[in-house]
């Protein structure tokens, strides 16, 4: 099963992929989590992904599927797979069929998170998260229990660089706009797009919201 997770940035889908992988042990393919921790070692590629994420920007096409596809074939086992944050470009979509049909896959469905413009800024602002495990928490929507500190893993929470800079966030979200926003017309026309009106559900109900994913996509 390939699922994608769609949707602007602060929609919640990590929290939605978080939950469909406690759940479902399938695993989470987060390129962003990726390319962060690739910058926290030093690594070539996330010396160069930097470039292009402390301003905002997405990484070249070129690095992000290779760097997926690299990742796909060690998980080539796994019964599930999340893609979150991948794709999100058109060039990306259509290469990840390729790579898949090659394989004898296909993406399955497509959940679609959608929160209103307004709501995302502000989500953002107050995003949390933990640096070792990669939970994700929200000061207002979903704080954790204790004030800084991960509920999960104990590490002290930290603001991602990106989320602190209001001009890369509106950044982000013209980028999502002009370059993403046409993959929900992409996967719509192959009949595969649940689409989840998120506001403030996602985070009040979320598991309640991925037990509905979860009815659609074995019914
Ligand atoms: P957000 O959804 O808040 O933008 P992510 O953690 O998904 O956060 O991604 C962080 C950054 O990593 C993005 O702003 C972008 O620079 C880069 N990135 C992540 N996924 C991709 C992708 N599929 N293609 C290009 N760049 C990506
Ligand atoms: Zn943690």
């Amino acid at each position: 099963m390939i699922i994608i997770m769609l949707g602007a940035q602060g929609t919640g889908k990590g929290t939605v992929a978080g939950i469909l992988n406690k759940k479902n042990g399938w695993i989470q393919l987060s390129t962003g989590d990726i390319f962060r921790e690739n910058i926290s070692k030093g690594t070539e590629l996330g010396i160069e992904a930097n470039k292009y994420i402390s301003k905002g920007c997405l990484v070249p096409d070129e690095i992000t599927i290779s760097m997926v596809e690299k990742r796909l074939e060690e998980l080539k086992d796994e019964k599930g797979i999340i893609l979150d944050g991948f794709p999100r470009t058109l060039e990306q979509a259509e290469k990840l069929d390729e790579i898949l049909d090659s394989k004898g896959k296909k993406v399955d469905w497509v959940i679609n998170l959608e929160t209103p413009r307004d709501e995302i800024i502000e989500r953002m602002l107050n995003r949390r998260v933990c640096p070792k495990c990669k939970s994700t928490y929200n000061l207002k929507l979903h704080p954790s229990k204790v004030e800084g500190i991960c509920d999960n893993c104990g590490s002290e929470l930290i603001i991602r660089a990106d989320d602190s800079d209001p001009e890369a966030i509106k950044k982000r979200l013209e980028i999502y706009d002009t370059q993403t926003k046409p993959l929900i017309d992409f996967y719509n026309n192959k009949g595969i797009v649940i689409v989840e009106e998120i506001s403030e559900r996602i985070n009040r109900f979320a598991e309640e919201a991925c037990q509905d994913f979860m009815h659609r996509i074995q019914g």
